[in-house]
């Protein structure tokens, strides 16, 4: 079994009823729905939707140990990952196209989330991460609460797409013990373009750096497995649309010891073949290029490098 080597973060805001305090805030939000930088104003506790298409019920699409996580994620055991339907983002070449787009999952509700939470724990994985989050943020929330009850003490792990609501993050402070954000874009125009979102660097940045705020760096136990802070993820995407200098830079002027994963495994799905310049994988160049610069720029924490 996994060897839990610290206390999660939301395991004394549960004791002390702040939890359900954050709770009740988070629900708000569903009346008129901010929860994130889109600010549909829907309300979907009455079933109505906006950009990402979900109601008020929870969907999953699947949960299990995961391996292919970086390797402080993935320690012995594996990342107990959930992927939640639908996405606040829908960018064109989506690499996870049926369950974003297609909403492949199943509703369930916040108690059997809880449970597997909970299976999860009881196979040994070192955390619960929890993929595409953003949307259903208060119904995780009290997923957490409901697992907490019932003796969940594994971190949680919050696998974004950066494009979220610096108020929603704030929120989620002491409950989210390893924030996970992609940084998608440096580029405005490739963000507008290909994810609809054309202020996405700017609240990516304001989330990420509260996120550092709450949580600093990535900590690992003396196994190498993480427990608390923050690991950044940039997709290289070809001919440059990913922006990459600016996203290092950002990343640069946060901390030279902030934990950066840059992913060379892009590949044009989805609706990528609409779009010349993303229809092909990227080469070893942009991505050398790519890892040069974060080097340069005194980048020390590279995943795989
Ligand atoms: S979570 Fe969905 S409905 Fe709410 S603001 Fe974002 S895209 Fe719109």
């Amino acid at each position: 079994m996994a060897r839990i080597t610290a206390k999660p973060s939301y395991f004394d805001l549960h004791k002390t009823g702040e939890m359900d305090k954050r709770i009740k805030s988070l629900y708000k939000f569903l009346e008129n729905c901010e929860l994130c930088p889109r600010k549909c104003k829907v309300n979907r506790i009455r079933g109505e939707k906006g950009f990402c298409v979900m109601g008020r019920d929870l969907q999953v699409s699947s949960y299990g140990p995961h391996f292919g996580e970086e390797s402080p994620l993935v320690g012995i055991f594996g990342s107990g990952t959930i992927f939640l339907t639908g996405c606040n983002l829908l960018c064109v070449y989506c690499q996870n196209y049926e369950i974003s787009h297609y909403k492949l999952g199943k509703s369930i509700n916040e108690k059997i989330l809880a449970d597997f939470m909970l299976t999860l724990q009881k196979d040994g994985c070192h955390n619960i991460n929890l993929v595409t989050p953003t949307h259903f943020a208060p119904q995780l929330v009290k997923s957490i609460s409901i697992g907490s009850e019932k003796g969940l003490k594994i971190p949680i792990v919050w696998n974004c797409g950066g494009y979220e609501s610096v108020e929603i993050i704030k929120l989620l402070d002491g409950i989210v013990d390893i924030y996970l954000p992609d940084i998608k874009y440096g580029r405005k125009d490739s963000a507008e373009k290909y994810s609809n979102a054309s202020d996405y660097f700017e609240r990516c940045k304001e989330s990420v750096e509260e996120m550092y705020r709450q949580v600093g760096n990535l900590k690992v136990d003396h196994q190498g497995i993480a427990y608390k802070g923050l690991l950044v993820r940039h997709l290289v995407l070809p001919e440059n649309q990913s922006g990459s200098k600016e996203v290092l830079d950002f990343l640069r002027s946060i901390s030279k010891d902030v934990y950066v994963n840059i992913m060379d495994q892009y590949r044009p799905l989805g609706k990528a073949c609409f779009h010349k310049e993303l229809d092909r994988g990227i080469t070893a160049e942009e991505y050398r290029n790519v890892i040069s610069y974060a080097k340069k720029i005194g980048l020390e924490r590279l995943d795989k490098n």
